[in-house]
């Protein structure tokens, strides 16, 4: 069986001194149980942070985006390499957040996830369909085709991703996708892995205004393994009660 990954993004919050207690506090509390993984995506500023924070822990840190270049006049870009300087393990690649605002297209985001893995960091892919496709039906076109993008950029690489399911209308609601709605989009997302040789373990995120009380639910679904967490991840006992759900 795979263990549960869960993840913190802490999206564009935090501070030098709030960020200092709540980094000692997961360290001094992550007793990091057989089977569970914890990792937090940080704003790039706070990278150096993280890593003096949680270098010796069980404690892996990432940034949540990379650029797809890997250098040159791209003024106000961050490459993967850099990223990776600072003990990295992932980078989230494709929230939500930056399709929608920042127009990072499918290509943009297959593109950065290759730049991810280029660097040695595991992009954390992010897939997931707004209100307005779930409701006309389109949710497994759109996720397909996401996914699929990313995949084909990769080919046989795409066995070293993480995917997150964050359907968009879970994201910072307080509405979480049901167990029954994750776990379909997940099952299909877990056959179309089972076509590529090796990709059987790629772990499967639910991401959506996961909280304590809905955690334990959604990770008992036999294709979700673990979480991505956003507003949650930023209060130590909340983000820790969810990593042990
Ligand atoms: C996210 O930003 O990836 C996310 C899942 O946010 P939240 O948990 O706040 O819904």
């Amino acid at each position: 069986m795979r263990g549960k990954l869960v993840v913190g993004n802490w999206k564009m919050n935090g501070g030098l001194r709030q960020n200092d207690a709540l980094l000692a506090e997961l360290r001094a509390r992550w007793a990091a149980p057989v089977g569970r993984d914890l990792a937090l995506c940080v704003p790039y500023p706070y990278l150096w942070q993280a890593q003096t924070a949680l270098s010796g822990s069980a404690i892996s840190w990432g940034a949540q985006n990379v650029s797809a270049h890997a250098g040159g006049a791209y003024t106000g870009e961050v490459s993967a390499a850099m990223v990776a300087e600072f003990g990295c393990r992932f980078a989230l690649v494709g929230h939500s957040e930056r399709r929608a605002r920042c127009g990072e297209t499918d290509v943009a985001v297959a593109d950065k996830a290759a730049a991810a893995l280029g660097a040695g960091l595991t992009p954390i892919v992010c897939v997931g369909e707004t209100l307005a496709e779930r409701e006309a039906g389109t949710t497994r076109t759109v996720v397909l085709r996401q996914f699929d993008a990313v995949a084909t950029r990769l080919g046989a690489r795409v066995s070293a991703i993480v995917v997150a399911y964050e359907p968009v209308w879970a994201i910072g609601t307080g509405q979480s996708a049901s167990p029954d709605q994750a776990q379909a989009v997940h099952r299909l997302l877990r056959e179309r892995l089972g076509g590529v040789d090796g990709a059987a373990a790629v772990p499967l995120l639910y991401g959506g205004s996961v909280k304590s009380d809905n955690a334990k639910s959604l990770f008992a679904c036999p294709d979700i393994d673990g979480a991505l967490v956003g507003g949650a991840s930023l209060k130590a006992d909340e983000f820790l009660a969810i990593a042990c759900a």
